[in-house]
């Protein structure tokens, strides 16, 4: 596979750019290889510097689920090209993405936009201690909720990655109330509520957890959440930036019939534009300044392009039909690669909700990060190397997650089954 001009662009990007990358999962340390260089990005595919072409199953780690440049948001984005970037000030198309998700999500009433997944949970964690006065935040070991410090605490997908327990950087005290516990731990859970509840301000977690490959909850486990912090009065927050809008049309949330207090989104609702949310009841988002006292602001907060990205992408979601078709797509390529490992011998966990889809190359079924840590992690580096050469862009660590677009054909998956038989076959 030719990769000259990739290589070349890599060893520039590094000496100005720490890794190369800005972001480090993008760096592909930890399968052993060196990015590929994106020139351009059409449907269901992308396309390197060099010329090669891949059917891409990371699209963008999840906002793009039309799909590289949908008609839709292109034609919405010019509409606001002619009109300006950026004002400051209120525009329309804020309260439009506004009404779109508290229609789509029924627990939101009201919801704050910020510029990233990280600021949407890093603004919900404060929204929740100051509107309950307490300290603690509960989350679950493989989680990722944005690089802020006080989550950055048994984190998945880049720390997971870089095995990295945390960051240097951040201070002892600034964790010291963040509590972690493994995913799916429903009794461990039920005794540290038992013993912490009346001081807990919040419990955050994925409903179904994406950053240590993915990995779903067990039945419940999203019950008991709501049921102990129901009964403290602690703040469920689910963390949908990942799961919001693709999982099902009312986010996982809207698939588990589970209703939190807030929510946080991102990805799919900027329709590819940087964007997060934040949002939920009504009586504690009316703490949120300037209507209540806890502070949170943003300078391109709700900006035109990314709000028209949002509401052109999920517009498009509107229609349930959309969700059956994106679930029988990823059905079909989650039973291909089970297919494929398994007439090869190789151990290999599938699983998917709706089009976000995981695999672990392990026998152990995956409900925690210890288990997820079980995968055979050089199998999946081959597999990773072995796929991308024939064509095929999975994200370059096990502890992500699959994402299918409406804009992938059968033919595009049956593709990508054909490309994971004749790699297995070598591992
Ligand atoms: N929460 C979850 C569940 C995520 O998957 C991510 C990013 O992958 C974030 C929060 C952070 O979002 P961002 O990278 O936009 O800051």
């Amino acid at each position: 596979m030719e990769t000259s001009k990739s290589n070349a662009l890599y060893n520039a990007a590094k000496k100005l750019i720490p890794g190369g990358v800005n972001s480090p999962v993008r760096a592909c340390g930890s399968v052993g290889g060196k990015p590929v260089f994106i020139e351009r990005g059409d449907k269901s595919h992308i396309y390197d510097v060099d010329g090669n072409t891949y059917i891409d199953y990371v699209l963008s780690y999840g906002p793009l689920i039309l799909g590289h440049r949908p008609p839709q948001v292109i034609k919405a984005l010019e509409r606001v090209l002619a009109i300006g970037t950026s004002f400051g000030a209120p525009t329309a198309l804020e309260t439009e993405l506004a009404q779109l998700v508290v229609d789509m999500v029924p627990s939101v009433d009201m919801i704050r936009m910020v510029n990233s997944g990280t600021e949407a949970t890093m603004s919900a964690i404060r929204l929740a201690r100051g509107y309950t006065g307490r300290d603690i935040i509960i989350k679950f070991d493989g989680c990722y909720h944005g690089h802020a410090d006080t989550l950055l605490v048994t984190a998945g997908s880049g720390v997971a990655t870089l095995g990295i327990p945390g960051s240097p950087g951040i201070p002892a005290a600034v964790v010291s109330n963040t509590l972690s516990l493994p995913y799916n731990d429903i009794e461990g859970f039920e005794r540290l509520m038992a013993q912490k509840g009346d001081q807990v301000a919040g419990v955050i977690v994925e409903a179904v957890a994406g950053n240590m490959g993915m990995v779903q909850p067990k039945e419940g486990f999203l019950e008991s959440l709501r049921k102990m912090t129901t009964k403290h009065g602690s703040v469920l927050i689910f963390d949908e930036v990942m799961t919001g809008f693709r999982v099902a049309q009312g986010s996982a949330q809207g698939y588990f019939k589970i209703t939190p207090d807030l929510s946080c989104f991102g990805k799919i609702i900027g329709g590819g534009l940087p964007v997060g949310a934040y949002g939920g009841k009504r009586v504690i988002m009316d703490q949120i300044a300037p209507v209540g006292s806890v502070y949170q602001a943003g300078t391109l907060s709700g900006n035109p392009l990314a709000m028209a990205a949002g509401i052109a992408t999920l517009t498009v979601l509107k229609d349930d039909a959309v969700y059956a078709e994106l679930d029988q797509k990823t059905h079909r390529l989650i039973k291909g690669l089970q297919g494929a490992a398994d007439d090869a011998k190789i151990p290999m966990k599938t699983g998917h909700i709706g089009s976000m889809a995981g695999f672990f190359f392990t026998e152990r079924d995956v409900y925690n990060f210890e288990d997820a840590k079980t995968s055979d992690l050089n199998r999946f580096a081959l597999f990773y190397q072995g796929m991308l050469k024939r064509g095929i862009y999975l994200a370059p660590s096990q502890f992500e997650a699959c994402f299918v677009s409406l804009a992938h054909t059968n033919e595009d998956i049956d593709t990508t089954i054909e490309a994971a038989r004749a790699v297995m076959a070598d591992l």
